[in-house]
């Protein structure tokens, strides 16, 4: 004989999910480890169970309380499988459901939760992602692990299902690791397999349905799909049903945006992870979930398609125009229920009544819309009619009137779940039912009318049933038909052949009208489940409006501008912000122009100046107006682009602990192989992450790339100031900066913000480090080298910093604009990059510079001499640096130390 314990071992034996949820009666137990994990986790109580001599942790939760605790383990990325009991016969148990991320039924919120499965055969992928809470499924194909991961990405899934030639490739694992946070569950091989995986997607969406979608039998989009299918119904969640549609998608059809351009351009979470200041947080003023949940995908995939582009423009400007109206269709849509996640519910068996009641008081929105959307000519004659038209009208008006008749006001209060009228039977039952109740609700007043008793009272409990209760001082005028059943100590209490039958009756009907409600649901939930993909078209018709009413509502209130859609690749912003900085600051807007022969832009300018903030914007603007929304301008003229590729330069996210200067390099590889001539590319102080010889000429030859090969529109800021000598040599490189203020000689910079032609006065360096207290002999001694450096043709850009290594010495010549080496392996000037680095360029070498001509040596001199031996060390130790191996707190500790040490010998 198997006790409780071990039966729950075996069956955690036979399952691969973490945890085990095992119903025991009234409970469902946990045992041996998974009941410390879920106590560890979820703060549960642990007690002690002893099963044939051995004791095992234990851990309960009731049954009607599964769920919350079954969201939390998942939500911390665990799986939980679910056993119950089957039939009277307590002993057997099977399991009947497993919860995993991707399949996780209960979820609330508004964000989509994706399940994605994909399969690589070759150079094809194909994706399927699925959200088992909406019944949203979709399928591609595309060419190349990158795009493919890319696509993958932006779904955000929950949880990937990785086929068998995507499990071999450590590589690709370790990127979807590193992109997503989703769980990576492995599915048997067979159900990837080419045949079977054709099979099940047939079964579920019929016969045609891969042709009509263009997706081919056998290939690598049909495998994905079947084995998101076949893993789906392994999980039990029932919801096979509300997947009725599976919509297949050319990647092409959206702008590529790679998971490092989603996370640098904060679209629905910030650099340190909150929704808060993300772009979607900040645009969203959607009045319902899946209103929230459109707009965000929108976000996450602008489209290329010039008439869809132009049709939400439209929209949008239709409600932009309108206040009265807008809030008018706004407040009609506030409050409907989501309803893409009701049709899961429904098909999946666990909507209640309530759940039910909402469908209809949603659909109710729809001829009510319609009306707003008719009453007013702007909006009539705006494409938003059309959406609504996308929803068969007629059958949504008669399921709502099915389930408006059969349900009660408030299903599941005092009246029942059905309306009277509704069912002849149930209201029969009904009938003598509220009879009954209303015999025991009259009782007392009955009694007392009927005999001479006062002091009655009507009650009943778990032991005597119903009774009627006499105070003692008048059990002696009670009638002889009452029977005595029990005594208390101040009162007696008495049953009669009457209650005994009225109760009888109770019992029976109340069984009886639970039934019949009981069948009743079922029917018409059923009848709502065979709904779901109208339930599911008409969400989207009202998520679709909402989303778009929301960029109404930003663009109103924020004096945003429609873009002007243009044939050609030229981009023209007059006046552009920052959609979300000028949400808290005073912004100062900026233009931007990018044409063919004017198509890459050097972008200098002091730190903290506005370089980053000025690149991001114009991004956004570009992506705003591509998801369908107008956008932070006075006026933008935009060609559509493909994609937007985004790369910041390793120092900066190495400060975000995020990053390497390895995965700079592969981004840039990413971007300039992906990128075309229709893309935008932002580069932000790319090829920091490496000595300054290294880095100018990684950065030199990707602006070379960038501009005679891929021609993408580019922004690039950079600090290196000698790239703005490109702009010289390459037609489309135009140099930008951003402005400051140093009137007052040095005392203070002010930030002008403005963005002007042309590259930045490069003193500014030498301020700053004025401002960081640098000594004053070293501040002049950098001018006195700047005015030479200035002077001078040829400036040596060979990067001392990195170590003792000799290296070849590269001189970058400023007319011809050409990297030159030359000879001296002893020379030892550092690099002059624009930035407070121009400290270093004053640093007196002893051993004579070979190249940096007579002039400049002679200053160095000079420098030496005006520096004392405390300076000189500091100095040393600043060129001593080595930058690659060097967390950036460790730099900062150190510049502290080095202030610290100069303003002590200041004193
Ligand atoms: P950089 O990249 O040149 O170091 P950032 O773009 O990071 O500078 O900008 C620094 C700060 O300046 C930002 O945090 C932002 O608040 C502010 N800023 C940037 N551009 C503007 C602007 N056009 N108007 C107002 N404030 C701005
Ligand atoms: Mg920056």
């Amino acid at each position: 004989m198997t006790g409780i314990v071990e039966e729950f071992l075996a069956l955690k034996e036979g399952t691969d999910a973490d945890v085990l949820a095992m119903q025991v009666g009234d409970f469902y137990e946990f045992f041996a480890e998974d009941a410390r994990l879920v106590a560890d986790e979820l703060d549960l109580k642990v007690s002690e169970k002893s099963s044939h001599g051995s004791s095992y942790p234990m851990a309960g939760v009731p049954l009607s309380e599964l769920t919350p605790y079954l969201k939390s383990l998942v939500e911390r990325g665990y799986t939980v499988a679910v056993a119950e009991q089957r039939g009277s016969d307590d002993t057997t148990r099977e399991i009947t459901r497993k919860a995993t991320p991707g399949t996780l039924l209960e979820a609330t919120g508004a964000d989509a939760r994706y399940l994605v499965s994909v399969v690589r055969d070759g150079d094809a992928w194909g994706l399927a992602a699925v959200d088992v809470t909406t019944g949203a499924f979709h399928v591609t194909e595309v060419t190349g692990e990158r795009t493919a991961l890319a696509e993958l990405g932006r779904f955000d899934p929950e949880e990937v299902l990785p086929g068998p030639d995507v499990r071999d490739d450590e590589g690709v694992l370790d990127a979807l690791r590193e992109d997503t946070d989703a769980t990576l569950t492995v599915h048997a091989t067979d159900a990837f397999a080419p045949g079977r995986a054709t099979h099940r997607v047939r079964e579920q969406f019929g016969e045609g349905t891969l042709d009509a979608i263009g997706v081919a039998p056998e290939g690598a989009g049909a495998r994905a799909a079947g084995a998101a299918l076949d893993y789906v119904e392994e999980t039990g969640v029932g919801v096979l049903a509300s997947l009725t549609r599976v919509q297949a998608y050319e990647a092409d059809d959206h702008v590529a945006l790679d998971p490092t351009t989603r996370r640098n351009l904060e679209l629905t979470g910030t650099m340190h992870g909150d929704r808060a200041g993300s772009l979607a947080a900040t645009l969203d003023h959607t009045v319902t979930s899946m209103g929230a949940r459109r707009l965000e995908a929108w976000l996450l995939r602008p489209v290329q398609d010039r008439a869809e582009v132009a049709r939400r423009h439209d929209c949008v400007a239709a409600l932009a125009g309108d206040a009265l109206e807008r809030d008018a269709v706004r407040e009609t849509l506030d409050g409907a229920y989501d309803l893409e996640r009701l049709a899961a519910r429904a098909t999946s068996g666990s909507a209640d009544p309530a759940a039910i009641r909402r469908v209809a008081d949603t659909l109710e929105r729809l001829p009510a819309l319609r009306e707003r959307l008719a009453s007013s000519p702007a909006l009539a004659d705006s494409p938003l009619k059309g959406i609504l038209d996308r929803v068969d009208a007629e059958a949504a008006e008669d399921l709502r009137e099915t389930v408006d008749d059969a349900l009660a006001d408030e299903p599941g209060g005092e009246t029942g779940i059905f309306a009277r009228g509704y069912d002849e039977e149930l209201d029969r039952i009904a009938e003598e039912h509220d009879a009954v109740v209303a015999f025991f609700d009259s009782l007392a007043e009955r009694v007392k009318a009927e005999t001479e008793l006062s002091r009655v009272t009507v009650d009943r409990n778990k032991t005597d049933g119903y009774y009627v209760q006499v105070g003692h001082s008048q059990t002696d005028r009670v009638p002889e038909h009452f029977r005595e059943v029990k005594t208390l100590k101040n009162s007696k209490r008495y049953r009669t052949d009457e209650l005994d039958e009225k109760e009888r009756a109770l019992v029976r009907l109340e069984e009886e009208r639970a039934a019949r409600e009981r069948e009743l649901f079922e029917a018409l939930r059923e009848e709502v489940a065979a709904h779901a993909s109208l339930l599911q078209d008409a969400g989207r018709a009202l998520a679709e409006v909402d989303a778009l009413a929301s960029f109404a509502e930003h663009a109103s209130a924020n004096r945003w501008a429609r873009p002007e859609l243009r044939d050609d690749r030229e981009l023209d912003v007059v006046a552009g912000r920052h959609p979300v900085v000028e949400q808290t600051v005073e912004f100062v807007p900026n233009d931007a122009r990018l044409t063919d022969d004017r198509r890459f832009l050097v972008v200098t300018g002091p730190n903290m100046s506005g370089k980053s903030t000025y690149m991001r914007q114009t991004a956004l603007i570009v992506l705003l107006a591509q998801a369908g929304s107008f956008v932070p301008a006075e006026s933008a003229e935009l060609g559509l682009v493909d994609g937007i590729y985004t790369r910041v330069g390793a120092l900066d996210e190495l400060a975000q602990g995020r990053s390497t200067f390895m995965v700079e390099m592969q981004e840039l590889s990413n971007i300039l192989h992906s990128a075309t001539e229709d893309s935008l590319v932002v580069l932000d102080e790319v090829g920091r992450g490496t000595a300054s010889d290294d880095g100018i000429s990684i950065a030199w030859a990707a602006t070379e790339y960038l501009h005679n090969e891929v021609r993408a529109k580019t922004l690039f800021a950079t600090h290196y100031h000698e790239l703005t000598a490109l702009a010289d040599r390459l037609d489309g490189v135009r140099n930008v900066h951003v402005e400051v203020d140093e009137r007052n000689d040095g005392e203070s910079v002010t930030f002008l913000r403005t963005v002007a032609e042309g590259p930045a006065d490069r003193s500014y360096g030498i301020h700053v480090a004025d401002l960081a207290g640098v000594p004053d002999p070293v501040v002049s001694r950098s001018r006195d080298v700047l005015a030479k450096l200035r002077a001078d043709e040829a400036i040596d850009v060979r990067g001392g910093a990195t170590g003792g290594e000799e290296t070849e010495q590269v001189v970058f010549d400023l007319g011809s604009g050409e990297l030159r080496t030359g000879g001296g392996a002893d020379a030892d000037a550092d690099a002059t990059s624009g930035d407070a680095t121009a400290m270093a360029d004053a640093d007196p070498d002893p051993g004579a510079d070979a190249s940096a001509g007579a002039e400049a040596d002679g200053g160095r001199a000079g420098g030496e001499a005006a520096l004392d031996a405390d300076a000189r060390a500091v100095l040393e130790e600043v060129r001593g640096v080595d930058i690659n191996n060097t967390s950036p707190l460790e730099l900062l500790q150190r510049v502290n130390e080095w202030q610290k040490r100069m303003s002590e010998r200041d004193e």
